[in-house]
Parts: C-alpha cells; sequence; structure tokens
C-alpha cells in the first residue's frame, strides 16, 4: 500500500517505461530503451537539470579505459555517443587519472547539462524535471503499476508497465519494500566530498614548481605544522576545460549518513567550509594559485553511495580481483576498487586494489534485477554488488553502461511480453554488441593522449 496517496490524484499520462532519476545510468536507460523500440519512455529527474553527479559534481568520466601501459576501451555503445556529443562540441580531452585507475575523459559539465537535453530530445524521451519520487502505487500481487510525484502542480500519479530505478539512492525500491544494503550497515560507507573550480590559476607555474608532488608535500607540511585546517594530507585537482580553471577533489566529509536530511544538512555545510579553507591553502602555499578564486562548488555534496539493492546476484570483491567471466554479461569493468573511506585514527585513507594484470571483470544481467521482480530494474550506483565491488563498478562508464543495458533489457521485456528473470539474456548481448558495448576485452590497444578520444572511435 502507499503511504502517501491524497485522493484523486491527478495523473499525468501513461508510459511504457519509467525511469526514475536522470543520472548517467538514467540517460543511458532512456536513450538505449529509446534506440531499440518504439516504447514511450518516461524519465523523472528532481533537479533542474540532467546529468545528476555527472554534471552538478564531477567532469571526468572513468571507466572506459583499462589502466596500465597497455590500456583498452571496455566502453562502448551509448556512453560512446554521449562523449561523441561532447567531443563534436570541442568540450572533451583525454587525461590520466592521479592515481593510477586509468585514463579519465574531461568534459565541460555545464557543456554536458546541453547534450543531456539534446539527446534525450532527439530520441524522443518525455522527460520532466522538479519532479520528485515519493511513492509507488502496487496492484494486490506487490507488482508496481505506477508512482507519485511531487511535481510544481502538487502530487501527481503515473502509470507505467515497466520501471528503471536510476536515482542512486534507490528510491523507487526502497518506497516497494525492496531490500537494499544501508552503505555504513555492514562496512564504513564511502566519504562525502564537495568539489570545488578554481580560476585564475597560472598551471604553467604549478606545473614549474613541482605540480602534484609539490602539492601534497604541501598539504602534508600544512596538517603537520598546523597552518591550515585541511582535513586530510591528500586530494586531487586537475586542469579543466576552460584555460586557468581547476577541478578539484579534496573535501572529505565521513561519519555523517546522506540518508538523514539532517545529516546531510550538516554534511552539506561542513563540505562548504572545508572547500574554502583549501581555497585559503592553495593561494597561500601553491605557487600559481596567489590569484586563484573559487568560481563554483558542486550543486550538491557528492554522494559516492547510500543504497545498494539486493538483486538476483550481488557482485563481490572476488568478482572483481579474479577478472571473472559471467555467461551473462552486459558491461565491462576494469577499475579498481577505490574505496574512500575514515581510517581508524579517523583521518581518512583510501584503499586500492586492482584488477590483476590490467584485466576485466564482467558485469552480470542478474545484478540490474532486484530480487524476486519481473517490471522492475536498477541501475546506476545502487546496483547490486557489496560495498567493495561497488566501489570498483562505480565509475560513470560503468554507470551509463549499466544504464544502458537496463534500457535495453526494459525494452526486450516490453517487446517480448517477458519479466526481467526470464527474458533472453542472449538477445539482449546481441542488442548490446549490436549498440556497440563491448562484452568481450579488446585486442586493439586504446589512445589516450589528449586529443585522442575520436581515434578510438574510428575503424
Ligand atoms: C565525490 C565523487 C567523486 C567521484 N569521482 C568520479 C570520477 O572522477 N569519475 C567517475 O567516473 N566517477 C566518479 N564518481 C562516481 C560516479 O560519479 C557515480 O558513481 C555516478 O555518477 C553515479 O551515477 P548514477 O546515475 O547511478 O547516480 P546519480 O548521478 O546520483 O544520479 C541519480 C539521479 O537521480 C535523481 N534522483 C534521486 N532521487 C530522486 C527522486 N526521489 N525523484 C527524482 N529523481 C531523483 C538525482 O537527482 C540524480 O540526478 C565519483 C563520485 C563522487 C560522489
Amino acid at each position: 500500500m502507499p503511504l502517501l496517496v491524497p485522493a484523486h490524484l491527478p495523473s499525468l499520462p501513461p508510459a511504457d517505461l519509467l525511469v526514475v532519476g536522470g543520472g548517467t545510468a538514467g540517460c543511458c536507460a532512456a536513450l538505449a530503451a529509446r534506440e531499440s523500440a518504439g516504447a514511450t519512455v518516461l524519465l523523472i529527474e528532481r533537479q533542474g537539470f540532467l546529468g545528476g553527479t555527472s554534471t552538478g559534481v564531477l567532469d571526468t568520466f572513468y571507466g572506459f579505459f583499462t589502466p596500465g601501459a597497455h590500456p583498452r576501451k571496455v566502453v562502448g555503445g551509448v556512453p560512446d555517443r554521449v562523449v561523441d556529443a561532447l567531443d563534436r562540441v570541442g568540450a572533451v580531452f583525454l587525461r590520466p587519472n592521479t592515481y593510477g585507475a586509468g585514463t579519465g575523459v574531461n568534459y565541460n559539465p555545464e557543456r554536458l547539462k546541453r547534450v543531456w537535453d539534446e539527446l534525450l530530445a532527439r530520441a524522443g524521451v518525455r522527460v520532466l524535471l522538479h519532479a520528485i519520487l515519493v511513492d509507488v502505487l502496487t496492484e494486490g500481487s506487490g507488482r508496481i503499476t505506477g508512482v507519485v510525484l511531487l511535481t510544481r502542480q502538487g502530487f501527481v500519479q503515473v502509470s507505467a508497465r515497466r520501471f528503471i530505478d536510476a536515482s542512486g539512492d534507490a528510491v523507487l525500491c526502497h518506497h516497494a519494500g525492496i531490500d537494499s544494503e544501508r552503505a555504513g550497515d555492514l562496512e564504513p560507507a564511502q566519504t562525502l566530498t564537495t568539489t570545488f573550480r578554481l580560476a585564475a590559476v597560472d598551471l604553467d607555474a604549478y606545473e614549474r614548481a613541482g605540480g602534484k608532488s609539490l602539492l601534497m608535500a604541501k598539504m602534508a607540511e600544512a596538517v603537520d605544522r598546523g597552518t591550515h585546517a585541511l582535513p586530510r594530507k591528500a586530494g586531487s585537482l586537475h586542469r579543466m576545460n576552460v584555460s586557468g580553471c581547476v577541478s578539484t577533489v579534496c573535501v572529505r566529509v565521513a561519519g555523517l549518513d546522506p540518508n538523514d536530511s539532517e545529516q546531510l544538512t550538516t554534511a552539506e555545510q561542513e563540505g562548504r567550509r572545508q572547500a574554502f579553507i583549501y581555497e585559503d591553502f592553495l593561494r597561500d602555499c601553491i605557487p600559481g594559485f596567489g590569484d586563484a578564486r573559487i568560481i563554483g562548488l558542486s550543486h550538491q555534496i557528492g554522494i559516492r553511495e547510500t543504497r545498494r539493492v539486493y538483486g538476483e546476484y550481488r557482485l563481490t570483491r572476488a568478482d572483481c580481483l579474479g577478472a571473472t567471466r559471467f555467461p551473462d554479461c552486459v558491461a565491462l569493468c576494469g577499475a579498481p576498487i577505490e574505496d574512500h573511506r575514515a581510517g581508524p585514527d579517523g583521518t581518512e585513507e583510501t584503499a586500492w586494489a586492482y584488477v590483476p594484470d590490467n584485466q576485466v571483470y564482467d558485469v552480470p544481467y542478474r545484478t540490474l534485477v532486484p530480487r524476486g521482480r519481473d517490471e522492475l530494474w536498477v541501475a546506476g550506483r545502487c546496483f547490486s554488488a557489496t560495498h567493495d565491488a561497488h566501489a570498483s563498478c562505480r565509475s560513470m562508464g560503468q554507470t551509463m553502461s549499466l544504464g544502458a543495458a537496463a534500457g535495453f533489457a526494459a525494452s526486450l521485456s516490453l517487446e517480448s511480453g517477458l519479466g526481467a528473470r526470464t527474458l533472453s539474456v542472449p538477445d539482449l548481448q546481441e542488442r548490446l554488441r549490436r549498440s556497440g558495448t563491448p562484452l568481450v576485452f579488446p585486442e586493439r590497444g586504446a589512445f589516450t593522449q589528449a586529443g585522442d578520444w575520436a581515434r578510438n572511435r574510428s575503424g
């Protein structure tokens, strides 16, 4: 029974497929569903823009390329079309990861908001922004038949035949009473980060003075001497798509639960406080940053994990570090486990563990199917994985791939009339392959110099 349904709610026109959440996973799910079938797709998003973390917090897609000296491009299909659209307007360059997690695809996040708008409009996806899912509607069997949204007109209901929960927080599953693991219940939850962007940086002066190694040494010195109250001795910054601007992943907020409104409020305020301590530190201590100023904080504090749904299969640490193959593979991942957590003494530590020999593991289709469900898929950072496996498979190359796989699966289910658990996985894999998704480790090496995106797309 829904918890909150005022009587006689107005109804929006129904859809074949309803996608909750317009982050990387949700947008790619909607695009894939439209690419493979004529189904009507409605995507609802609580913010006023699409992209979720990709546009609100970050500026680099990881997970497209495996790490190491002989990188491979292991993501393709729908996610490629997103990067191609950015590349066509000169909003992309490739750059190495600070910690050796593989080449990243750097983009202009403001441009990406437009790209998501355009790609979804062209594909014929109905998008509803400023629409918050607050409840689900079910029939007697428990099958989900619709959702309740809080919109600008107040509460409305909308029905659909299939659903994809790409909300990051598994809100649809949560309201439907589907089991999930709350981050922090079994393992310490990953920390929260407000990202910020600085302008008026002289990057040549910074590099000449020692770049990254100087930054690390100065951070440690500031903490040890107590000159600046940085939350930790590590952190990274990188040049952006706009000259003289850098983007950072420095702030670290631990021990607050983003599922709790009061704790999340405290986290937002603490993230902003730390960001300006970093600004002072950079201006005072790092050559090239003397005139730098913060010109943008992330739209909200970056949340790495909240809920992970229990699905027909749970991806594990052993699967990742064993480079495991699965017969129902729908995506590849070569990204290391990257676990940002508070250490035993309360200071931050990041634990790294790599897939051996720069190989990949398969992500099985069953991780997208909530246990026992036929009308519903879950995609993106709330998919079915343990804490460690999620810490590897959460890069946006993978969240886009998982979204696309869920979208193709939903369209196949609508066409065939079969449920999520019984549809033909070989047919799904064929759809993914036809769209350009690699499902086996590619033999061809990847090109990873700054201007090389298009070279990977030719031939
Ligand atoms: C600080 C930080 C740094 C990271 N660094 C990188 C990096 O450099 N590169 C990389 O590839 N990955 C990085 N990651 C991981 C990656 O960004 C995420 O795992 C990924 O973006 C998750 O995508 P998603 O679509 O699953 O979820 P999200 O991006 O969280 O999207 C979920 C969407 O659902 C919407 N939503 C939620 N609830 C509702 C509701 N009730 N009603 C309607 N809409 C709703 C949200 O507004 C949001 O738009 C980082 C993550 C963080 C937090």
